[in-house]
């Protein structure tokens, strides 16, 4: 039998024959009319394999070998769910369910993969190694789906290298975040006249310490969700995720923020939309978005609305603050990167929060961009693929 396939991202998509038997095994010649993406394909960096219509392995480059362990010769013919690969995610769930391998879902679509996915690959000797894999299905003559294609890459070092990042900022911020706690209790201290009378002058001036303290604190919890965000970047936890229900909740835990603020807040949210994601990160996201426009925001509105458009979920975050000139709306997503007006310095903050958001949906497949204009407001829009 002859797969006909298109590989992924090789100058737009390059078409090859694979030869695989009837069975569905690797012939000798899997690649006879193709020499050069046959020595390709075997001498890559990245481990490569592909597989039946039922996951049975019938390619695996040298890679994959060094990867893992194991040699073409044991795993030909087998299943990758068998004690091969027998991927788990980074918390150690089993992703070989056939509704939630990577592998599986994009032979059942004929779709390549939207985004790479974390797993835990396992190794000959039973140890596991983290990488990052990417999926693809293979096709036949007749353009039935008959196989699939695993890209996978060691990632222990760069994991390696984000939890040490990681760890020293948040080491870093708890250091600055106690001692000033303990300077704040001591200006609340004084302003409470308990240590002696303060004149009007002197208290102004301690309100404003204390103010000042506050805005600090916010730019060391942004720099911790941004270490919490980088230490755990790998383990996103995959599931059918009701969106609907986590939008509602979302506006919801603004109610108090909103009405500190005497802003009004409206959610308009169809029930049922289903989409295929960390609901823990979701919801960080457009929390974020959510707290933005009410920091942002002076007077007016905060409206959270969602949909369904060309078989994507689109969620709408929109405000009748600030707005972003033109001109910055592009770096608003940058890590670090804070637009230069007074309510930014007022309401404090490290520029971090856009970057995380962008980040979380990207790696759902998904997109976020902005519409706004200075004065009248913002609009961020964000769309997922829907649950399969
Ligand atoms: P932070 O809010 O901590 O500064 P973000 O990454 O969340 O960091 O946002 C980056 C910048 O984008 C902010 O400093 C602000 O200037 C601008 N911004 C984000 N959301 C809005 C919004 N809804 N309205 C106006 N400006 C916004």
């Amino acid at each position: 039998m002859d797969i006909r396939h298109i590989i992924p991202g090789c100058d737009g998509g390059q078409e090859v024959l694979i030869k695989v038997s009837g069975s569905g095994f690797l012939e000798d010649s899997f690649l006879s009319h193709s020499e050069n993406f046959k020595r390709t394909l075997l001498s890559v960096y990245d481990g490569v394999y592909m597989t039946d219509r039922e996951r049975r392995i019938v390619f695996w480059n040298p890679a994959c070998e060094r990867i893992t362990g194991y040699t073409a010769g044991e795993v030909l013919g087998r299943k990758c769910s068998d004690d091969i690969l027998n991927h788990v995610d980074m918390n150690g769930n089993s992703l070989c369910d056939s509704s939630l391998c990577p592998l599986h879902q994009s032979m059942e679509k004929g779709v390549p993969g939207e985004s790479p996915v974390v797993v835990r690959a396992r190794r000959s000797d039973g140890t596991r190694v983290a990488a990052e894999v990417s999926v693809a299905p293979l096709f036949g003559d007749d353009g039935v789906v008959i196989g699939g294609v695993e890209v996978f890459r060691d990632i222990t070092e760069k994991q390696k290298l984000a939890e040490i990042k990681s760890r020293f900022l948040s080491g870093v911020t708890h250091e600055l975040k106690n001692p000033l706690t303990i300077m704040q209790g001591f200006i609340e201290l004084v302003l409470s006249g308990d240590t002696g009378e303060i004149n009007q002058l002197q208290r102004e001036f301690l309100d404003s310490a204390l103010e000042e303290g506050d805005r600090f604190k916010r730019i060391l919890d942004d720099l911790l969700d941004f270490a919490r965000y980088e230490a755990t970047e790998y383990s996103f936890v995959l599931r059918d995720v009701d969106l609907s229900s986590l939008l509602l909740q979302v506006a919801g835990s603004c109610s108090a923020e909103a009405s500190r603020k005497q802003l009004a807040v409206s959610a308009s949210i169809p029930g049922g939309i289903l989409v295929f994601g960390d609901g823990h990160r979701l919801h960080q996201a457009f929390a974020n978005l959510m707290s933005n426009a009410l920091k942002y925001t002076e007077k007016g509105t905060v409206d959270i609305a969602a949909g369904i458009s060309d078989s994507r979920a689109v969620v709408v975050v929109r405000d009748t603050g600030i707005g972003i000139p033109v001109e910055e709306q592009e770096r608003i997503f940058d890590q670090f990167y804070r637009v230069d007006n007074y309510l930014s310095l007022n309401v404090g903050g490290a520029g971090i929060g856009l970057s995380i958001v962008k980040k979380i949906i990207e790696r759902h497949g998904g997109s976020v961009s902005v519409r706004s204009q200075p004065g009248a407001g913002s609009e961020f829009t964000v769309t997922l693929p829907l649950k399969a």
